[in-house]
């Protein structure tokens, strides 16, 4: 079975399991675990900010970022289709009692500056007050589009020119800093804070990173405690991690896989695909006889594995665990499912 539903799924490597095994740990709610104190100064330095948080998850990092910076009742300013919205259980309102106001990005999920002026709210007698700005980058449901890092610039100045903070959900920021040659703190230069994921295209097998200013990752450190995620011996997940962070330079070998991909699928009858930007491959299978659980089945029965992104639209990730060969012989199995 080649497996295409995610970046997530990769199994640690030899050198990973070995690190793990190997690593030196101590109580991290103590902040006593070295390794951990290493992966979170390392993480810092990779994306330049001042400090950095270990998280088990995405989620949970972009769930203690939201609440470090804002306070309850406020509105946040979230891209529609973004992850916050749309993967997280509603948890900016479940979790921080927070009101989402959803701006239109364009089809590559982009936030305008005008956007984010037209939707703040200032706050008053009846008015809660926007206390956030949201992006993403790689923007997920937009096939994975790599924001240029002057789009994010200009959407964080119109929020800070508001007195608004700008939070980043770059889950799969690196894939973004490789799609468009820049370094990853060069994207998040003009925010307050970033999330990262070390689990996805890195290949970790659990693990993501917030980072901002060291005053930002205190209070994100406390929202970690209270929403159950302070961990003890993580130098134990840490140090698969810590691998995984120099894996950012092997993220272009997926880029160029998913272009092989698309190449390949667009040339079958039925299928239509536009050019990946990252990782993410999304193919339109509304001109064949299939709707998209419909083709997920067929493909299944051929060996493939891929997630559906809507109606017509199936979702297929490249990552670490597969190579050149394996694209060809997708290709070859898509043909033969359709
Ligand atoms: C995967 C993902 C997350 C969440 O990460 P988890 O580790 O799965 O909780 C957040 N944002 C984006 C854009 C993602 O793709």
């Amino acid at each position: 079975m080649i497996d295409l539903r995610s970046d997530t799924v990769t199994r640690p490597d030899d050198r990973m399991r070995e690190a793990a095994r190997e690593a030196e740990v101590g109580d991290d709610v103590y902040r006593e675990d070295p390794t951990v104190n290493e992966l979170e100064k390392r993480a810092a330095d990779v994306v330049g900010t001042e400090a950095a948080l270990y998280v088990p998850t995405g989620t949970m990092g972009n769930q203690v970022a939201v609440r470090a910076h804002t306070e309850r009742g406020q509105e946040v300013l979230s891209e529609r289709e973004s992850h916050v919205v749309k993967w997280e259980l509603g948890g900016m309102a479940q979790l921080s009692g927070l009101q989402v106001r959803t701006i239109e990005g364009d089809d590559r999920g982009v936030v305008s500056p005008d956007k984010v002026r037209e939707n703040y709210v200032a706050e008053d007698l009846h008015r809660p007050g926007t206390g956030l700005l949201t992006l993403e980058n790689t923007h997920n449901s937009k096939g994975g589009a790599a924001i240029e890092a002057e789009d994010i610039a200009a959407a964080a100045e119109a929020a800070h020119d508001l007195g608004v903070p700008v939070h980043l959900d770059g889950a799969r920021v690196f894939n973004a800093a490789a799609a468009l040659g820049v370094e990853a703190s060069e994207i998040v230069e003009p925010v307050d804070s970033v999330m990262f994921c070390l689990s996805k295209g890195l290949g970790a097998p659990v693990g993501s990173m917030v980072a901002g200013s060291e005053e930002f990752i205190e209070r994100a450190r406390r929202n970690r405690k209270l929403l159950g995620g302070g961990m003890r011996q993580a130098g134990i997940i840490a140090a698969p991690g810590l691998l995984a962070l120099e894996n950012r330079h092997r993220l272009s070998e997926d880029h160029e896989n998913a272009s092989r991909l698309a190449a390949g699928l667009d040339d079958i009858e039925g299928l239509s695909v536009l050019e990946p930007e990252t990782n993410i491959t999304l193919v339109d299978c509304s001109e064949s006889d299939y709707t998209a659980a419909e083709f997920l089945d067929a493909c299944e029965g051929e060996g493939v594995l891929g997630v559906a992104f809507g109606e017509y639209v199936v979702r297929f990730c490249t990552h670490w665990d597969v190579g050149e060969a394996d694209i060809e012989e997708v290709i070859s199995a898509v043909g033969r499912a359709l």
